[in-house]
């Protein structure tokens, strides 16, 4: 534990390196927990009271977030990512062989305090899976020999920095390309033809460009800057979303690691656009190794004159970008969710309207788009609308990012027109006898293999960008378990129907697969569903029962085979747990709840 000296010092530095804003607590709260390891109840109130904040706001952040904690982690955090793609690939026989080699639980620090092994939400690498985060960097393609070396390392107690950096290479795996992940880009084209064109000509090319958001919703992104542009208020923000916590999707990570000036120009133009002089990108708590990456490169703009005052030696033009890191919360990816982060606060979904770009950051009118939506932004003005609505089809123009894995032989990140056939990029990804595939995450839509021919696009499936495979050996009742305990897991908690509908869910199908589900749990499930959508306070809720409703719509038979009875069969077995205690006194008399003397 850390003396009561050492701890103010720390929680003092943190907080001014945040220049004392109280906004920033989210980032506050991560570089103490950073330097102490955990967020002992002490710093809390140290940094409430540093702040002026009370105590329970701070709590309730340091609560909110995954990836934060009250409890020391040891020197060595391992998380393993339990997206239904890492256990496919074998997560769990290769969790339970790491503890086995270091002797811990999961879930509970290791004796020596040394090490803690847990699962997290999908960390971004389903197409490296099985992969884990230590320390928050990642360890993709796990194997028993990679988790050898781990285990040897961590017994030597060999800092990170020591590590072979294989075991740390993430690759990017672009397996098609076009105009974003393919096209050469030198930084400030966009800007350079912006500049002629003003901010109302960038409007203009959005708008013949037919621009959608590529986060899924495909809302119109000139609809959205205009709308910010006319906001009488004048401080306007502009956000970047790089919150990618949808299970099975990775390619904005693709995107800024390799494409970060796209990304960063995009932004710049919405700026222009809409009058904005600050910007943020929300960084995942996930892809914390990004960031080291991007500040460089956000330096380097700054040194280009394409950051800053006056960019690109307009006088006026005036606007920069700085990088928030999450904590671990799927649901900041709705974007006032994210806003409510990015505020310092728990990322509760806020009530709409108003919406963001009247009334977002600090209540402010705010652009928030997808890291992908803004680096089309930028090829829109580089290469003129044209060429980008060229591809694609008449509602959905442009190129899409797809994020390709599961049963597949060539997994990874492939740019394809809109309007491609499902079935087409099945075959060019090499997808191994598939059945369906999970299209744009557990929020998404499931395609069985009778539908194939259907298109990715909004008006047909729509999606963010993950692509999940799944060959005919596997079991789509477990896929969609897999779903409904992460719906169970993200849930915020803000809202009844979806803070308790998710968890009823999870437990219900945890029952059916013990072999204790009847034709009752199935009519529960139904009318619990039916809650959720209608009466759940956001998207999350909305569609958190899609897995099952799908699953058991397009592939009955994966339900059917479960259900052992038509009358209600508990889920606990009182006979069952009693028996021990039965044995240790002796009983066995008609109140000792034996099942054949029932009192
Ligand atoms: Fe939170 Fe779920 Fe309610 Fe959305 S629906 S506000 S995620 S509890």
């Amino acid at each position: 534990m850390a003396e009561a000296g050492h701890l103010e010092a720390v929680v003092e530095r943190c907080v001014a390196r945040c220049s004392n804003d109280r906004g920033e607590l989210l980032s506050v709260l991560r570089g103490v927990q950073g330097e102490l390891g955990c967020l002992p109840r002490d710093a809390l109130t140290a940094v409430a009271a540093a702040l002026g904040l009370p105590r329970a706001n701070v709590e309730a952040t340091a609560s909110f977030y995954h990836l934060l904690h009250g409890e020391p982690h040891g020197a060595y955090e391992i998380l393993f990512s339990d997206n239904i793609v890492d256990e496919l690939a074998g997560r769990r026989e290769l969790m339970q062989y790491l503890c086995e080699q270091l002797w811990v639980q999961p879930g509970k620090l290791s004796e020596d305090g040394l090490v803690w092994i847990a699962t997290t939400s999908d960390i971004g690498l389903a197409d490296q899976a099985p992969a884990a985060l230590v320390n928050g960097r990642p360890l993709p393609a796990l194997d028993k020999s990679r988790l050898d070396l781990v285990t040897e390392l961590v017994r030597e107690r060999r800092p990170l920095a020591e590590w072979p950096a294989m075991l740390f290479a993430v690759a990017d795996n672009v397996r098609r390309a076009g105009p974003l992940l393919g096209a050469p880009f030198a930084p400030g084209t966009a800007l350079t033809r912006a500049a002629a064109l003003g901010a109302e000509g960038v409007l203009a090319e959005m708008a013949a460009a037919k621009l959608r958001g590529r986060g899924g919703a495909g809302f119109p992104t000139a609809t959205k800057w205009s709308s910010c542009r006319r906001a009488p208020d004048p401080q306007r923000y502009v956000v970047c979303n790089a919150d990618e916590g949808e299970p099975g999707t990775f390619k904005d990570r693709v995107l800024l690691a390799r494409h970060a000036d796209l990304v960063f120009e995009g932004m710049t133009l919405a700026a222009l656009a809409i009058g904005a002089q600050q910007g943020f990108v929300y960084l995942r708590g996930e892809y914390a190794d990004l960031l080291i990456p991007l500040e460089a490169a956000l330096a380097r703009r700054r040194r280009d004159g394409l950051l800053g005052r006056g960019i690109g030696g307009a006088a006026g033009f005036d606007f920069d970008i700085a990088l928030r890191l999450g904590a671990g919360a799927y649901i900041c990816g709705e974007e006032s969710a994210l806003i409510e982060s990015l505020e310092g606060k728990p990322g509760h979904p806020r009530n709409r309207p108003p919406y963001p770009d009247r009334c977002g950051f600090r209540g402010k009118p705010t652009a928030v788009n997808n890291v992908e939506t803004f680096a089309c932004a930028a090829r829109i003005v580089a290469d003129g609308a044209a060429a980008f609505s060229a591809l694609g089809t008449a509602d959905s123009a442009g190129t899409k990012l797809v994020s390709v894995a599961g049963d597949v032989a060539r997994p990874g990140t492939y740019e394809v027109p809109f309007g491609i056939a499902i079935r087409e990029l099945l075959a060019e990804s090499g997808a191994r006898e598939p059945q369906a595939v999970q299209v744009g995450g557990p929020s998404g839509t499931l395609v069985s293999w009778r539908e194939f021919g259907r298109r990715i696009a909004f008006e047909d499936v729509p999606t963010a960008g993950a692509f999940m495979v799944f060959g005919r050996g596997r079991d789509l009742f477990e896929v969609a378990r897999n779903f409904t305990r992460f719906f169970a897991h993200e849930s915020c908690g803000f809202c009844t129907p979806c803070r308790v509908g998710t968890t009823l869910l999870a437990n219900t199908m945890d029952k059916l697969a013990a072999g204790k589900g009847s034709a009752w749990d199935m009519t529960q499930m139904k009318s619990l569903m039916h809650v959720m959508l209608t009466m759940s306070h956001c998207g999350l809720g909305h569609t958190a029962a899609q897995p099952v409703v799908q699953t058991m719509a397009k592939f009955p038979e994966a339900f059917e085979r479960r259900l052992k009875n038509l009358d209600f069969e508990p889920a606990f077995d009182l006979d069952g747990a009693l028996a021990t205690a039965r044995l240790i006194t002796g009983r066995d008399d008609r109140w000792a709840h034996l099942l054949s003397r029932e009192p």
